[in-house]
């Protein structure tokens, strides 16, 4: 007999029977293991009671699951009133798994606990092409398959939608919580067969561990949460073990997102510095690469190494060009009274070749500053070729027919093969500053730059050596055949205020006296 409208399950069983039937209503999750091991412990004062017709034990821990002996009958009364169950997959729902963890920690504080937090990829498809019955009969036969754990004192959920929850405790190391996640992934091999076909389902699975969190049982949920969308971003593996370092570096992204997002639509705390490069066949500055730097009101200067790749994850990156290319542009005038007579170059993200009216929007900007293309040359790494070879090229043309210089940057380190650059409409090749380093003392990587300069030559581009550092190197690479340098032999990049004295000093110094 049961009454699910109550919270209040009755079983009865014979006496002989009752330690096989505890353990079976432990496997339909009926009682948790450690009630049932509660209750099996107690039988004994059950028997020793068994002449009265009155209860012989009463509450567990946590007052839900009570014997009562009737002659040769034992009544099981578990009363889920507090617990309520979820409809669809007949499990306890998130109060119920943080009333157990609260307990697990009374009880055993030294134990090993642990959270495996479940959810399905690409559930909601399922539910869209099935039907939701048939995705509730899923989720049914889900629980059901996890619902067999069965080596530890456990505890199984449903959260919400697909997320499951299946916590442990009294692991014999941190490291089987890994096997946790195993065995729940294996659950998930054979596949669900419903009404309409047979369905493959796989898991994202966050773990956490009661070492890393502060001993509130609703913290170590929120570490496996953490360790879950770690999960789903993670395009290697589907399974992440919560690591504290996670949580802050997640709040640091998240708050620096909205911050940068912030400073782009006020234009306040970034800055365009430049870096110049040197012709080295008549030692002039041929040009300037504009590099953002975000002066964060905390944080003081950020690195575009940390917050570009951050703004090419969210799209913002299209925000960064468009206020780099804008900010170049009210800059160029003072940089021409210096006397500087060459372009600027800005870094062209691959993200940047995804927006649909790239070449306009760059086009709009510059009329609307009143420069020109021939202004402008924009470095492109080769990893923006990687996804759509063809479309990149027919973007490259465009850009070239707009009256934009080209080039590839850091050459030598992504895409590498030779026979893209035969294809590509640009003017100059960046080799990557990996290549500089060994220049002057090896006779071999001297040879390996001479090679990549005779190719680069034979297509018709020019090369610029990157990450030039030491006059040794840049006299191996005037001798070698390479048209110019960038590094910080002649500076490192300057905020404009600075680089206008760098002008004033390197401009007004005669040609071929470095
Ligand atoms: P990158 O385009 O390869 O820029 C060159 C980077 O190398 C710059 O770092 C520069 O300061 C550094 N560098 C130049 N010469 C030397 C040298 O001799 N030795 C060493 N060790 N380093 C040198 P920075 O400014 O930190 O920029 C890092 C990267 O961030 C850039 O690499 C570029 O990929 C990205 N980035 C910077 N500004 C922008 C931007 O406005 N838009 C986009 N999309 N990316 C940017
Ligand atoms: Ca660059
Ligand atoms: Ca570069």
């Amino acid at each position: 007999m049961q009454s699910d409208s109550t919270g209040i399950w009755y079983f009865e069983c014979q006496v002989a029977e009752l330690e096989s039937y505890l353990l079976s209503l432990q496997r339909r999750s009926v009682i948790y293991p450690d009630e049932c091991e509660f209750l099996l412990q107690h039988k004994n004062e059950l028997q020793a009671t068994s002449n009265q017709n009155t209860r012989g034990v009463v509450p567990l821990c946590h007052r839900c699951v009570t014997l009562i002996q009737k002659d040769n009958l034992i009544e099981i009364i578990v009363n889920r009133e507090q617990e309520k169950i979820d409809h669809v997959t007949q499990l306890p729902l998130r109060v119920a798994l943080l009333r157990q963890i609260e307990i697990w920690y009374q009880t055993s504080p030294n134990a090993i606990t642990g959270i495996c937090l479940v959810e399905l990829d690409g559930f909601s498809n399922i539910n869209d092409t099935v039907g939701h019955a048939t995705g509730d009969s899923i989720l049914f036969e889900i629980a059901r398959r996890l619902e067999r754990y069965n080596s530890h004192k456990f505890k199984l959920v449903r959260l919400h939608g697909d997320e499951f929850a299946l916590a442990v405790t009294n692991m014999s190391s941190h490291e089987e919580i890994w096997g946790v996640s195993k065995w729940i992934g294996d659950q998930f091999e054979a596949p669900f067969n419903t009404q309409k076909g047979a369905v493959f389902l796989t898991p994202s699975i966050g773990m956490s561990l009661n070492i890393n969190t502060n001993g509130e049982p609703v913290s170590l949920l929120e570490c496996a949460y953490v360790a879950l969308n770690h999960a789903k971003s993670d395009p290697l593996t589907r399974e992440k073990l919560f690591n504290p370092q996670h949580e802050q570096k997640i709040i640091r992204q998240v708050l620096l997102e909205s911050q940068l997002n912030q400073a782009l639509d006020d234009e306040t705390d970034l800055e365009i510095w430049y870096q110049p490069k040197q012709s080295l066949h008549n030692m002039h500055i041929s040009g300037l690469e504009a590099l953002i730097r975000w002066r964060h009101p905390n944080d003081g200067l950020i690195s575009p190494g940390e917050f570009i790749p951050l703004a090419e994850r969210t799209g913002l990156i299209c925000k960064v060009t468009d206020f780099v290319v804008k900010q170049v542009a009210r800059d160029l005038p003072t940089l021409r009274k210096q006397g500087f007579e060459g372009m600027i170059s800005i870094n062209i993200s691959a993200n940047d070749f995804l927006r649909p009216n790239v070449v306009q929007a760059l086009l709009d900007i510059i009329t609307e500053q009143q420069i020109s293309t021939s202004d402008i040359e924009l470095e492109i790494t080769e990893g923006a070729f990687i996804s759509d070879f063809d479309h990149c090229i027919l973007l490259l043309n465009s850009l070239k027919e707009a009256g934009f210089a080209l080039s590839i940057d850091d050459f030598g380190t992504g895409y590498s093969s030779l026979s893209y650059l035969t294809k590509l409409p640009v003017d100059t090749v960046k080799i990557d500053m990996s290549f500089v380093r060994e220049l002057a003392a090896s006779t071999q990587a001297r040879k390996v730059y001479k090679g990549m300069i005779d190719i680069c030559k034979a297509l018709d581009f020019k090369v610029l050596a990157e990450g030039v550092d030491h006059d040794d190197q840049r006299a191996v690479l005037k001798d070698i055949g390479c048209d110019s340098i960038q590094g910080y032999l002649l500076s490192k990049p300057l905020p404009l205020d600075a680089l206008v004295g760098y002008l004033l000093a390197t401009c007004n110094k005669t040609p071929d006296t470095e």
